[in-house]
């Protein structure tokens, strides 16, 4: 697959910056195909691991039969969004992430990953994330999405503000 280029590559973020994007923020919404083909755009917590996006989920829902019946997926984050009032704009960055999501079926691999979600949003407490862990395990699923494709987008204001 041929992902399409940005038309204004000048506003392009390079692919380091947008890996520390991925490393940096929090949420981010997950696009899937919904109920009906309608485009299911659902915010998760994530974390970036390995150059893979973990999420955990219940195992039931909209997002969980989304998956299982298609796979390719985008994942947007917002890493920035400052309104200029007075120029009737705002100052952006973000990121765009194309891949295909999986259930991890493999034990050994999902808990490696839960591990890596519970440190990513409580680091140093591995007795109350061992305690999480033994409570949740059994009754939640994790998603990977495996990357095809990163793009990341800067309004022209930041890439001005860079050079000054
Ligand atoms: C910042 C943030 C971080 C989150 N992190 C996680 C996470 O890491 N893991 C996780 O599993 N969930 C997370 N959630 C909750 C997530 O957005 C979903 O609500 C949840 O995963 C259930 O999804 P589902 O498709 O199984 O819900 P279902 O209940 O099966 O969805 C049925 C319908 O409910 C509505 N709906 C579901 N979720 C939302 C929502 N968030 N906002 C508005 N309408 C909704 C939609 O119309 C959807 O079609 C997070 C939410 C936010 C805002």
């Amino acid at each position: 697959m041929n992902f399409r280029a940005m038309r204004r590559n000048r506003q392009q973020l390079t692919h380091e910056e947008c890996q520390n994007i991925l490393d940096k923020s929090t949420s981010g919404v997950l696009s899937l195909i919904g109920d009906g083909g309608y485009p299911y755009g659902v915010p998760m917590s994530y974390v970036y691991h390995d150059g893979k996006i973990f999420f955990h989920s219940a195992t039931t829902g909209h997002k969980i039969d989304a998956i299982g019946t298609e796979e390719k997926c985008s994942f947007t984050i917002i890493a920035q969004d400052d309104i200029h009032n007075e120029e009737y704009t705002t100052y952006f960055r973000s990121v765009i992430v194309f891949g295909r999501i999986h259930i991890i079926e493999d034990e050994a691999e999902k808990l490696a990953a839960l591990r890596s979600l519970g440190e990513r949003y409580n680091p140093n407490d591995n007795a109350g994330l061992q305690r999480e862990i033994d409570k949740g395990f059994s009754h939640l699923h994790i998603l990977r999405l495996d990357i095809e494709h990163i793009s990341g987008k800067e309004s022209i204001e930041l890439i001005k503000a860079k050079k000054q």
